[in-house]
């Protein structure tokens, strides 16, 4: 990942530099101003030329004031912009990257975890660029050629002056520590509340139906009581050292003040360095008093990095090869290949497929039937590979699919899964989700096939009509026609239905199928069924069983074979 604004960067610390040793020199200037004015005073100087002096330090303290201000706006807006630019390209790095990672890795990451870490996170990384760096740069220039500039004046109390640096900086570096642990605490816990709260929401209806709404609140309150211990202790770490920091900072100023008066008065110096020792002390004051907040937003921010790189760093497993080439398809033949797969937990992994070998090409159909769990939809899940075989190879016209780019394997192969989602729009942006610039009468075709054409027709806005979380709300089997229609649209070479009709009443069902039918000689049709009247016509079921297929042949062969698919239809047709 790389950041891209290395001049607006560059122009901010400049202009924050510039701006500092014009601050530097303000106290100089001023106790200048007292010493030319202390010398009008006197009786019987060169009033003339004391008065000339005056007006020039006068002048020039202007001048270092104006300019003063001019870097400190030049820095400020330099600053913000690029504190800005990293939060767009951290967040857009963030979301570019949970984008390509695999099934894999969101099978264990939870999506309320990504959420905190895509906006909390990043905000945290951005606040600190934003106005801890400038702060940090400020202070630390500030005393670099403060020191070099006070000890040049008078070292004595050059040395009293910034005493209180090292108290600072041994606090500072001790409250970072336990104020990143802390950090670290507090965003797993904001983690764990969006969880709750992302969970909660999806499963409203789980909730209510178990009158669990207490038991949810208890979850709740209890997440947040902690989250709130932890900032309460946060707090606690930060005003503790920052009120040391500060006491420090005093007693240096006190120091200066009583052995500095003292030499005034003895006449070791003037009036005017006195003032200008102060008037630095002063300067100093604001930021000393902010280190507190800088500690605090260095630690968030380090932590806040370390979880966003962990994110960043991920690599996905599934991914293309260097010479991968466009999938090219002629007559669609897929063919598994002793094919075994295992689901990766943790250290552990799970078989799920073993030896699974089957062929079909552009027209037939494939029926897979089995027990849940006996890994049909796994099969599904090979094709377009959202997980790859651990052993074996699957081939699209001898092409094995993890040689070709996935966009062009994507765009051949379509799976209509189980779980099903539709965005926030109109039925139309819906359907056409996998090609935005589809015409109408392509949809209609699409929705057609899908047996969901006369209902939308039906709806007062039609193809309008917004669905999802804040649209109108389908049925079950509404929802499935919707993402079969959104697979038709994209005319697949290879179509994989897992389960995808089980919502929907046997009668459309054989509707949808056999219009399907219509358009099939141009695809291989992969059912998934536990209904066995959706298979009958298939070319040939599978029967698989811990996931091994266990029987295989048309439907009449099967059933003249006796075995558990004839048995299965036993049950079913007297069922
Ligand atoms: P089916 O579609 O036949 O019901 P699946 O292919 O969904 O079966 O699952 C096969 C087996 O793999 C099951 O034991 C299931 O628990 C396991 N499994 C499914 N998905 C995952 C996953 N993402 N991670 C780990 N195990 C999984």
């Amino acid at each position: 990942m790389t950041f891209h604004y290395p001049a607006q960067m560059i122009g901010a610390v400049i202009a924050l530099i510039a701006a500092v040793i014009f601050q530097i020199y303000i106290p100089q200037f001023l106790g200048t101003a007292v010493d030319n004015a202390y010398a009008l005073l006197q009786t019987g100087g060169p009033q003339e030329a004391a008065r000339r002096a005056l007006l020039t330090t006068g002048l020039l303290l202007f001048g270092a004031s104006v300019l003063r201000g001019v870097f400190t706006m030049l820095h400020n807006y330099l600053g913000e912009a690029v504190g800005q630019h990293i939060g767009y390209e951290l967040r857009m790095a963030i979301y570019d990257k949970i984008q390509r990672l695999d099934f894999r890795y969101h099978d264990h990451a939870h999506s309320g975890d990504l959420i905190t870490r895509g906006m909390l996170d990043v905000e945290g990384v951005r606040l600190f660029v934003n106005t801890g760096i400038k702060r940090l740069i400020f202070l630390s220039v500030l005393i670099g050629f403060g020191t070099v500039r006070l000890l040049m004046a008078n070292w004595l109390l050059g040395l009293l002056a910034l005493s209180f640096v090292p108290i600072v900086g041994w606090r500072a570096i001790n409250a970072r520590l336990s104020l990143r642990e802390s950090w670290q605490q507090l965003q797993e816990r904001l983690s764990f509340l969006t969880r709750v709260m992302e969970e909660n929401l999806q499963g409203i209806r789980v909730v209510r139906a178990f009158s669990a709404q207490t038991h949810e609140m208890e979850k709740f309150n209890q997440a947040t009581a902690e989250a709130q211990a932890i900032t309460s202790e946060r707090i606690g770490i930060r005003v503790r050292n920052g009120t040391l920091m500060t006491f420090a900072f005093y007693v240096s100023m006190g120091l200066v003040l009583i052995v500095g008066g003292g030499m005034t008065i003895r006449g070791e110096i003037t009036v005017g360095r006195l003032t200008e020792f102060l008037a630095f002390m002063t300067v100093l004051q604001m930021p000393v008093r902010q280190l507190g907040l800088l500690v605090n937003s260095f630690a968030r921010a380090t932590t806040s990095g370390d979880r966003l790189f962990s994110v960043l760093d991920e690599e996905p497993d599934i991914r293309e090869t260097a010479h991968a080439a466009a999938l090219s398809v002629t007559d669609a033949v897929l063919e598994f290949d002793s094919v075994s797969f295992e689901y990766q937990m943790g250290d552990s992994a799970i078989p799920v497929l073993s030896d699974v070998s089957f062929r079909a090409k552009r027209g037939q159909t494939v029926g897979i039937i089995g027990p849940p769990g006996a890994g049909k939809s796994t099969i599904a899940h090979l094709i377009p590979r959202f997980y790859d075989a651990t052993a074996g190879s699957i081939q699209i016209d001898g092409q094995d699919i993890r040689e070709v780019t996935l966009k062009s394997l994507r765009n051949a192969v379509s799976v209509i899964q189980q779980d099903i989602f539709l965005f926030t729009a109109g039925l139309e942006n819906n359907i056409a989700y996998g090609d935005p610039w589809a015409d109408r009468d392509k949809i209609i075709t699409a929705t057609n096939a899908a047996q969901l054409h006369n209902y939308i027709g039906s709806l007062p806005r039609g193809y309008s009509t917004l669905v999802g979380e804040r649209g109108v709300s389908l049925s079950g089997g509404q929802r499935q026609r919707l993402v079969i229609a959104r697979a038709l649209l994209m005319q697949p070479s290879i179509m994989v239905f897992d389960d995808s009709t089980a919502a929907i009443d046997a009668a459309t069902e054989q509707r949808i199928l056999s219009s399907i039918e219509e358009h099939s000689s141009d695809m291989v049709s992969i059912i998934i069924s536990h209904r066995l009247s959706s298979l009958l016509h298939a070319d040939e079921i599978l029967f698989v069983d811990g996931g091994r297929i266990v029987e295989r042949g048309d439907h009449d062969s099967l059933l003249a074979a006796g075995g558990r698919y004839a048995a299965l239809y036993e049950l079913q047709a007297n069922g």
